[in-house]
């Protein structure tokens, strides 16, 4: 049997023929249109199913659902999207769009649990129950899977873990809170302390990795420098553990993890500057010291929202 899972993203959609083990077949991917409407968009979702259906040359019975990734809020009981901070879906009811095109089951998920279901199935968080998926990005987008099923909360917007509050009366979150975790944790966030150390630190090698222009710092920026040695790049990674660990920590004592998997660019760096001594700090900080959660970098990249699409159906 074989699933289509859609990764939905601000700038490109993408879809994977997957077999059941979690194992991407066929790619079809197209940039999106920004002058679409949230129903063209679904017209296009189908056609991209299609594309990729065709791609592996099965017919449409060969294909047992189709899973769709949503960067935003989605009803799956009742089929509809809710909202998205990004794009123009609003109380769009995606799969009866969907399945005007294709009478398919539609399975509806959020793009960061949809990443979280994607490592558990096929990647470095195979089989671990339960998972935590966090992906450093923009924000800190969260997911957790249990025994093999998508844990949402009661009301869809569970897991929310970029806005657990990790410093009261900090900067204030396009939430509206203030001190939300995923202002200091997220790549933003490291982004914003390495130009502040900068800014202090006229001589540091961080102004060469990035040309000598604050505008071109990346998350990746302290991690070249720091591997080179430089003091201020050190720091800035120092700080920035310290400020990951204080979300870690509350979600490995609330929930014990067999593993937390950490996705997104930054989660990319050498063991030694981020994995080693943020395990350390996390099991510093923990209620119980022998800490039995392991902290892992993600495998699958950008995959692992369109395999965790694809096998929504099993994972709900
Ligand atoms: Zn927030």
């Amino acid at each position: 049997m074989a699933y289509i899972g859609i990764d939905v993203g601000g700038t490109n959609l993408v879809a994977g023929l997957v077999n059941d083990q979690g194992a991407i077949l066929k790619k079809a991917s197209r940039p999106v249109d920004k002058s679409m409407s949230d129903r063209d968009l679904c017209r296009e979702l189908a056609s991209l199913a299609e594309e990729a259906r065709l791609a592996g040359g099965l017919s449409r019975e060969g294909i047992q659902a189709v899973g769709v990734g949503i960067p935003g809020l989605v009803d799956n009981k009742t089929g509809v999207v809710v909202m998205t901070a990004n794009m123009p879906f609003r109380n769009t009811p995606l799969r009866e769009l969907f399945q005007r095109e294709w009478d398919v089951p539609v399975y509806l998920g959020n793009d960061a649990n949809c990443a979280a279901l994607g490592e558990y199935w096929a990647g470095s968080a195979k089989g671990c129950s339960p998972t935590v998926m966090i992906t450093l990005g923009t924000g800190i987008g969260g997911g957790m899977v249990v025994d093999g099923k998508l844990f949402t909360g009661f009301a869809n917007s569970g897991m929310e873990v970029g806005h657990m509050v990790t410093r009261p009366g900090g900067l204030t979150c396009g939430c509206g809170n203030q001190g939300c975790w995923e202002q200091y944790g997220s790549a933003t966030g490291l982004i914003r302390m390495t130009r502040e150390a900068m800014e202090q630190n006229p001589d540091s090698l961080l102004w060469q990795v990035c040309g000598g222009d604050l505008e071109k710092v990346q998350g990746r920026t302290p991690f070249q420098a720091a591997k080179e040695g430089d003091k201020t790049a050190l720091e800035v990674l120092e700080a920035y553990r310290q400020e990951l660990a204080l979300g870690l920590i509350s979600l490995v004592n609330v929930l014990q993890p067999e593993v937390i998997c950490m996705g997104g660019g930054v989660s990319n760096a050498d063991d030694e500057l981020l994995l080693t001594p943020l395990t350390e700090l996390v099991k510093k900080g923990s209620f119980d010291k022998t800490m039995p959660t392991r902290l892992v970098r993600a495998s699958l990249g950008n995959d692992a929202g369109v395999v965790g699409a694809a096998l929504l159906c099993n994972s709900l």
